[in-house]
């Protein structure tokens, strides 16, 4: 559970922050992300005051608590009306349904509101061919289903769903000797994302390739830029993913960058801040090594900053998505666009948050004229359960206060008086 460094920004600040980077030129009105009645255009009053309850519920660290266990007990012995529970509520919140068909209403709703989407089967980690080959083939079926619709241009896929955590392990240790049965493994896992983002790329769609933990992420890179070379040859079909909240991606980004350039390939860059933070410390630690991790947010922040820039820079070459609910980076992504004169809605010009979550940057950006999508994840209750105890405690108060989502909320419930 996140423990520091979480930023909860008053609307005051959201204010200030706008202001700070400016109108764009042209006499356009300033991105405002303090904007709610932008924020929640797409709510009804009585989806509004569920969303309100339901955040409440989770800012309440006790009750997410017992959520978490009681979910996590879900997914492994059937719990009367369980399913339908978490269904109805933070499901609802945060996936766009259980299959592909059942998610189209929530694509369409956001194509409504100029946001795109971007699907991510969320069944994690797998263990084994059989269930690799399926997360492989919900993949392609993911493609096939979004090239009918044109609202939705990227899917995205995590390695581990592909492959074998331990040998993806191996891969990225200093002693990769592979065993023949594990270079047999690792050619089918090759073919694996070969068939994804070939078919995307016939399908013209983009794949984005998740990151994960330090200790399989060279695995996952080399296949990632293995992918990037082959079918970023004319547009930018595959993405990595750089978690800035690492020391070394900064580096890494230019690194990635000149490989590419060395290569002749464009460079799809989907900059994060990272998502294992504490696991990554606690094995550090635990084991012994200089820890992969920034020192503080604030270090975080600034190459994630520095990484945006450097890839507005160098826009014509490489495709950036900015993942991310940081109000200022995605308003200095916003002013670098502007004070560079580049079209809003550049295709190598992405911003993207998780569905359910900062609505106030997506639906302001959009209004905007920017490209923007929502992460939406879709797959059964069960398979989703981990992601789902993931949301509920980025939205827990750690020190009582209101969490960002639940201010606006409350904010735009008190604006339309209901
Ligand atoms: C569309 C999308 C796709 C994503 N894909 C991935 C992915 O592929 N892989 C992945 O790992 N994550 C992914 N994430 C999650 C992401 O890495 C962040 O955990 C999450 O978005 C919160 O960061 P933020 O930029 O939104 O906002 P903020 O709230 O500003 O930042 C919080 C983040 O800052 C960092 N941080 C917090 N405290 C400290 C500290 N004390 N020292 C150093 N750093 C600190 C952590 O990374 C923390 O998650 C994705 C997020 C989005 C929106």
């Amino acid at each position: 559970m996140k423990k520091e460094g979480k930023p909860v920004k008053s609307l005051e600040q959201l204010e200030k922050i706008a202001k700070a980077f400016g109108a764009s030129p042209g006499g356009e009105p300033a991105l405002d992300f303090s904007n709610t009645q932008i924020a929640f255009a797409g709510k009804s009053d009585e989806e509004l005051l569920k969303t309100q309850w339901l955040f409440k519920m989770m800012n309440n660290r006790h009750l997410v608590n017992i959520g978490s266990k009681l979910g996590l007990l879900g997914t492994k012995i059937p719990l009367p009306f369980f399913e339908a529970t978490v269904k109805s509520t933070i499901f609802k919140q945060f996936c766009g349904g259980t299959t592909l068909l059942e998610s189209l209403p929530a694509i369409e709703h956001l194509h409504e509101l100029n946001v795109d989407s971007v699907l991510d089967y969320g069944a994690e980690a797998k263990e084994n061919e059989e269930d690799f080959n399926r997360t492989m083939n919900e993949n392609l079926r993911a493609i096939d289903f979004a090239a009918t619709l044109g609202s939705v241009p990227v899917i995205s896929t995590k390695i581990t769903g592909l492959a074998r955590f331990e040998l993806l392990e191996k891969i990225s240790s200093s002693n990769p000797a592979l065993s023949a049965e594990e270079k047999g493994e690792f050619k089918n896992v090759l073919k694996r994302i070969d068939a994804i983002c070939h078919h995307a790329n016939e399908m013209g769609m983009s794949v984005f390739i998740d990151a994960e933990e330090t200790w399989i992420q060279p695995a996952i890179d080399l296949l990632a830029n293995r992918m990037m070379k082959r079918y970023n040859k004319e547009k930018v079909v595959v993405f990595n993913t750089f978690q800035m909240y690492r020391t070394d991606r900064l580096a890494y980004i230019a690194e990635s960058f000149d490989l590419a350039k060395e290569q002749g390939y464009l460079l799809g860059a989907k900059l994060v801040r990272g998502a294992y933070m504490e696991k990554e410390r606690k094995r550090a630690e635990e084991m012994g090594y200089p820890s992969p991790i920034q020192p503080n947010k604030a270090a975080t922040d600034h190459d994630f900053n520095l990484g945006i820039q450097f890839c507005i820079e160098n826009f014509e070459q490489i495709a950036v998505c900015c993942a991310s609910h940081n109000a200022e980076s995605n308003l200095q992504m916003a002013a670098l666009i502007s004070k560079k004169n580049l079209p809003k809605n550049h295709p190598h010009l992405q911003f993207c948050q998780l569905l359910g979550m900062s609505d106030n940057i997506t639906f302001n950006l959009a209004a905007a004229g920017y490209n923007v999508a929502k992460y939406m994840v879709y797959g059964q209750v069960k398979e989703v359960i981990p992601y789902l105890i993931r949301r509920t405690q980025e939205n827990t108060s750690m020190t009582g206060d209101l969490s960002r989502e639940l201010t606006l909320v409350m904010k735009e419930v008190k604006r339309r008086s209901i």
